[in-house]
C-alpha cells in the first residue's frame, strides 16, 4: 500500500470513524480521474487527483459527512444532490416509500400527494418515479432547501409531476390522497449530543422539533384532517420513543393509527394514519 494511503487511513482511524476504509475508498473514487472501483492495496496514484483527494480527506477528518463532501447520497432507487442546507436522506426514511407501496398497490393511480418539509426532495421524487401518474406538492419553509430540491427535480426530470412551494402547511388549502412527512423531531438535548457529522453539517432547522421534538406533529395535527380526502393516508417518520405521544396527538385530531413500522434497529420509526 502506498504511503499516501497508509497515512490517510491512519488519520481517519485516529478520528475513530466507524468505516475508515470505506470512507477512504469513496473519497479516492470521487477524486479519481477514471471511474474505477478503488482497491486500496493496488492503487495507481497517477489515476488520482491528489490535491482534490487531500481536500476531501481534510474535510472528512473534520467530521464532514461523506455525502456532504461529494454532494451525493443514494436514497431508495436514485442518487440525490445534497448540501449543508438539507438532511442527508437516511435509510430509515425509505420505509415511508415502502409503506406507501404497501398501501397503494396500483402504480397507475393518479394520487395527489403532499410532502411536508421536502428538504432534498428525496421522498417526493422517489414517489414520483414509482407512481408516474401522481401529482405531488412538495413544500418547505427553507428557501435554500427548495433550491436543492429544484436541482434534484431537474436531475430526475420530475418537473411535470412535482410542484415545489415555499409555504407553511397552515396556508395550504387543497385536499390530498396521501400526505408524507419526515419533519424535524429531535429534542434540543438530542441535537446537542448528536454526532459532529450531524450537528455541524446538517441544518438544525431540519432536525430539531422544539424542546421535546414534538412541535411539528402538534402543528400538523391542527391542519391535516382538512387536507386529507376521505380515504387519505398520512405517513410520517418519528424519533425514538415518540410513538405514544404522536399517536395521542394525531388521534386527538381525529386520525387513526393503522400501522407502526420499526426500523432495522427495532425502533418504532414510521406511523401510518387514516381518517376512517
Ligand atoms: N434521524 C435523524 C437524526 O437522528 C433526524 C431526522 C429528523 O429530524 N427528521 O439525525
Amino acid at each position: 500500500m502506498n504511503n499516501l494511503i497508509k497515512e490517510s487511513l491512519t488519520k481517519l482511524k485516529q478520528k475513530n470513524l466507524s468505516n475508515p476504509e470505506l470512507d477512504l475508498r469513496i473519497l479516492l473514487k470521487y477524486a479519481s480521474k477514471k471511474n474505477n472501483e478503488i482497491i486500496l492495496s493496488n492503487l495507481n496514484l497517477d489515476d488520482i487527483d491528489v490535491v482534490k483527494f487531500r481536500s476531501y480527506l481534510e474535510k472528512r477528518i473534520n467530521r464532514q459527512p461523506i455525502a456532504k463532501i461529494i454532494n451525493n447520497k443514494p436514497f431508495w432507487k436514485n442518487d440525490f444532490y445534497v448540501n449543508n442546507f438539507v438532511l442527508d436522506p437516511r435509510p430509515e426514511t425509505e420505509l415511508i416509500i415502502e409503506e406507501v407501496l404497501n398501501i397503494y398497490r396500483n402504480k397507475n393511480l393518479k394520487l395527489k400527494i403532499l410532502d411536508i418539509g421536502t428538504g432534498s426532495g428525496c421522498i417526493a421524487i422517489s414517489l414520483a418515479k414509482e407512481y408516474k401518474n401522481a401529482s405531488i406538492t412538495a413544500i418547505d419553509i427553507s428557501k435554500e432547501a427548495l433550491e436543492v430540491a429544484e436541482k434534484n427535480l431537474k436531475i430526475h426530470n420530475c418537473y411535470n409531476q412535482i410542484q415545489l412551494k415555499m409555504i407553511d402547511i397552515k396556508n395550504i388549502n387543497s385536499k390530498f390522497d396521501l400526505i408524507v412527512s419526515n419533519p424535524p423531531y429531535l429534542t434540543e438535548d438530542q441535537f446537542n449530543n448528536t454526532d459532529p457529522e450531524v450537528k455541524n453539517f446538517e441544518p438544525k432547522l431540519a432536525l430539531v422539533g422544539g424542546d421535546d421534538g414534538l412541535k411539528f406533529y402538534r402543528e400538523y395535527s391542527n391542519n391535516l384532517k382538512n387536507l386529507m380526502n376521505k380515504s387519505a393516508h398520512f405517513i410520517c417518520e418519528i424519533g425514538i420513543n415518540q410513538r405514544q405521544d404522536c399517536e395521542q396527538i394525531f388521534e386527538n385530531s381525529g386520525l387513526y393509527l393503522n400501522k407502526i413500522v420499526n426500523d432495522l434497529q427495532g425502533i418504532e420509526r414510521i406511523l401510518s394514519f387514516s381518517k376512517i
